[in-house]
């Protein structure tokens, strides 16, 4: 592994630049997973330790707040800190200007940079009402060349900057944040350490995500995932159905796969299982309902996953199958390794073979060089697909990336224009797949309390979709049979069939 940035730790008591780590805690140099899992559950007590101490001297808990920004990946690394820092005996709140603030951050997209910077923004007068707040920063855009520069420029009183490759050491960061050392920087361009035994705080007690992959080796020409989360590395089957049986244990009932590639799961592996002998034996784990994945590579959904899916009632029926262009020139520029008629080869082959499981997928308009002729051909995919649902999105170019460097020749309006265009029909075959469903009974879990509607619960039906039904709290985490009984447009209301009696 190689540090990009790691001016280390300079306590009161070292020159400064020298590096000083507790004694009785093992460097490690080129020591296991395991060891370096027990080094962290060592800074972790020490972390508790400093949070203790520092609570007595205020006269009250600390409290902390993770601000998550992007994508399931990422809401599964803010599950992993808001673990470590209640084990640290810290306290969730809602409320700005909390005692330990982590932004943990995107950068797929222009707009959550733009929404960190203003959150930071408000941290500045925050500290100064609460002159003990330490304030992080984590996540994908801090492994993005020049923001950590932009960050330490422009908004000095950052306590911590941590990149995607060495989360794990987050209890050690906490402890040296919690003992009063400030501007910790500590940025890995890479790892292959795996290090996945830390305390997790679900958001969900009856859902859980659980890493199969990290990392992608696939290069998108607009995607900068490869850049900040690194090549892929696999965890073993026997880990992650080791997870899988703890979490069903802890009554977890729903198990979504997580990856950048969810399908080249194991290559990096010798003598690994498939990704879909994978699913199976999770489909197998005892108490577990439902398991879900995310996200497969169009070019290597095989053929094994399309049969577990058909043969195993435990996986969801869902896919999300990214199709980003439907023209084979624009796919081709953007590197995505496979061509309008192979696309649809294969979705139209999951609808003959799987016509229970709903398709969704991803859509970008206004790739650099993208005409109407392109985007014609991206309509004709959606159109003989039909997506069950699609999120559109207009091409913003990454700093880093082979695309930021095209040269795009469409006006702001002709992109507008397509980008309406390709909305407009994703929404119509939506609809239509939406309401076809109208009347059916279907079992659905129960997620949690409508804030809107006063008196109903949300409920996810296997392929995805959203049920409001009469019901409390009482009801969350339960399967329950539930009527398809007024289609509005993307979801339903409906009645549990009990209700229906
Ligand atoms: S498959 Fe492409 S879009 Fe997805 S994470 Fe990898 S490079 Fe990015």
């Amino acid at each position: 592994m190689n540090k990009v940035t790691s001016p280390g730790h300079t306590d009161q008591t070292a020159p400064a630049g020298v590096r000083r780590r507790p004694s009785v805690i093992p460097e490690m140099g080129e020591s296991t997973d395991r060891l370096e899992s027990l080094r962290q559950e060592e800074y972790l007590q020490r972390a508790a330790q400093a949070a203790a101490r520092l609570s007595e001297e205020i006269g009250r808990p600390l409290t902390f707040q993770v601000v998550t920004f992007g994508c399931q990946m990422n809401a599964r690394d803010s599950e992993k800190l808001t673990g470590i820092l209640l084990q640290a005996g810290l306290q969730p709140t809602e409320e700005e200007g909390a005692d330990v603030v982590i932004f943990n951050t995107c950068t797929i997209r222009d707009n959550a940079d733009q929404r960190l910077f203003g959150r930071l923004g408000r941290v500045s007068h925050q500290k100064r009402l609460n002159p003990i707040m330490k304030t992080a920063v984590c996540g994908c855009m801090t492994q993005e060349p020049g923001n950590v520069d932009k960050l330490r420029r422009s908004y000095p009183f950052v306590d911590l900057i941590f990149g995607t490759h060495n989360l794990f050491r987050f209890p050690e960061y906490l402890y040296r944040l919690l003992s009063g050392e400030k501007h910790i920087v500590e940025l890995w361009e890479g790892t292959d350490r795996i290090v996945e035994t830390l305390p997790v705080k679900r958001l969900y007690p009856f859902k859980s995500g659980v890493n199969i992959t990290f990392g992608c080796n696939n290069f998108c020409t607009y995607c900068i995932v490869p850049y900040v989360r690194g090549r892929e590395r696999s965890r073993t089957a026997e880990e992650i159905l080791e997870e899988v049986r703890r979490l069903a244990a802890d009554g977890v009932t729903e198990i979504m796969l997580l990856g950048q590639n969810v399908n080249s799961y194991g290559n990096d592996l010798e003598d690994s299982i498939s990704f879909p002998e994978l699913c199976r034996r999770v489909c197998r784990t005892e108490g577990i309902k439902r398991v879900r994945f995310m996200t497969p590579h169009p070019k290597d959904l095989s053929d094994e996953l399309i049969e577990v899916i058909r043969t195993e009632p435990v996986m969801a029926r869902h896919i999300h199958l990214p199709l980003q262009s439907g023209s084979t020139e624009i796919l081709r520029r953007m590197n995505r390794r496979y061509t309008k008629d192979q696309y649809l080869e294969l979705a139209l082959k999951i609808r003959d073979r799987l016509p229970d499981v709903a398709l969704s997928t991803d859509i970008i308009v206004g790739f650099p060089g993208e005409t109407d002729a392109d985007v014609e051909d991206t309509l004709d995919v959606i159109r003989r697909v039909s997506f069950d649902n699609a999120f559109t999105f207009i091409f913003s170019p990454r700093r880093g990336t082979p695309a930021a460097q095209l040269e795009d020749t469409s006006s702001e309006a002709d992109i507008h224009r397509r980008f309406d265009a390709v909305l407009r029909q994703v929404q119509t075959c939506a609809r239509a797949r939406t309401r076809a469903l109208e009347g059916q009974v279907m079992e659905g879990l129960v997620e949690e309390v409508n804030r809107q509607q006063a008196g109903y619960v949300t409920a996810r039906l296997s392929n995805n979709l959203l049920v409001h039904i009469p019901g409390d709290a009482s009801m969350i985490g339960q399967y329950l049979p539930i009527r398809l009984e007024d289609c509005r447009g993307f979801y339903y209301f409906g009645k549990t069939e009990e209700c229906n009696g």
